[in-house]
C-alpha cells in the first residue's frame, strides 16, 4: 500500500464575468486532466452552445427551491436576477476520493465557503480562493461586448457588479490576471499543481 495518502482540495474561483473564467479553466483542463470540476445549478436559460449536464444544470425556479428545501447546496447565490448554486453531491464524495475539485462560483458564493471553513480546520486545510482580474475594466467590457452572449441590460447588470466583486479581493489567497491567456493558465496551473502538492501528505499514522 503507498505511505502516502493524497487528500482531497478545493479550488474556489470567483471573478467578473466575461473575465474569463471559463476559457482559463478549459487551458487548465488541458494540463490537469485529473481535476475534477463542479457542475454548478442555474436558473438562466443556456447559451448557444451550453448543455444541461456539461456547463451547467439548468433549472426552473421551482426546481431549484425545492433543491433549497432539501438542503441539497453546498452554497447558493441571487445573481443577475438569476439563481446559482453548488451541489454537495458535486463535490463531497469526490474530496472523500482524494481528488482535486474546482468551483467556479461568485464571490458571495466564496464567502459563505470561507465562513464554513472558519468552523472547520479540516475545511480551511483543504481549500484555496483564487480571484481571476481584468488588466482593466475597459478589457473586461470588450471580452464581455465580444462573447455576444448578453442582452445589454445583463451586460449592464455584469458590468456594474465588476468593480464590487473586484473588491472582495481580501478574501481570496492569489490573484491571477488574466491578460495573456498562456500566461494566466500558466499561473492559475502552478497553484493548482502546488496545493496539490500540499495536501498530499503521510498518512497520519505514520506521525504517531
Ligand atoms: P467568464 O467565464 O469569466 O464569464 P469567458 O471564459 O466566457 O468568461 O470569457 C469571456 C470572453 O473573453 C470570451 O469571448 C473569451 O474567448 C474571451 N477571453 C477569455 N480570456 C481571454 C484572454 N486572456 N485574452 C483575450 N480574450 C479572452
Ligand atoms: P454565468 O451566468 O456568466 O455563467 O455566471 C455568472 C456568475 O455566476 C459567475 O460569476 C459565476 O462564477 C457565478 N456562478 C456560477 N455558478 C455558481 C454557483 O454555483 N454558485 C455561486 N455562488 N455562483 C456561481
Amino acid at each position: 500500500m503507498n505511505e502516502f495518502e493524497r487528500y482531497g482540495n478545493l479550488i474556489v474561483i470567483s471573478g467578473p464575468s466575461g473575465v474569463g473564467k471559463s476559457t482559463l479553466v478549459n487551458r487548465v483542463r488541458q494540463e490537469l486532466p485529473d481535476l475534477q470540476f463542479s457542475i454548478s445549478c442555474t436558473t438562466r436559460s443556456p447559451r448557444p452552445g451550453e448543455m444541461h449536464g456539461r456547463e451547467y444544470y439548468f433549472l426552473t425556479p421551482e426546481e431549484f427551491e425545492a433543491k433549497v428545501q432539501a438542503g441539497e447546496f453546498l452554497e447558493y447565490a441571487g445573481i443577475f436576477s438569476r439563481r446559482y448554486g453548488t451541489l454537495k453531491s458535486e463535490v463531497l464524495s469526490r474530496l472523500e476520493k482524494g481528488e482535486q475539485v474546482l468551483l467556479d462560483i461568485d464571490v458571495q458564493g466564496a464567502k459563505q465557503i470561507r465562513a464554513a471553513a472558519e468552523k472547520s480546520p479540516e475545511l480551511a486545510r483543504s481549500v484555496r480562493f483564487v480571484l481571476i482580474a481584468p488588466p482593466s475594466l475597459e478589457t473586461l467590457e470588450q471580452r464581455l461586448r465580444g462573447r455576444g452572449s448578453e442582452t445589454e441590460e445583463q451586460l449592464q447588470l455584469r458590468l456594474g457588479a465588476a468593480k464590487a466583486e473586484l473588491s472582495n479581493y481580501k478574501i481570496y489567497d492569489y490573484i491571477v490576471v488574466n491578460d495573456d491567456l498562456e500566461r494566466a493558465a500558466g499561473e492559475l496551473t502552478a497553484v493548482l499543481r502546488s496545493f496539490r502538492n500540499l495536501t498530499s501528505t503521510l498518512k497520519k499514522e505514520l506521525f504517531q
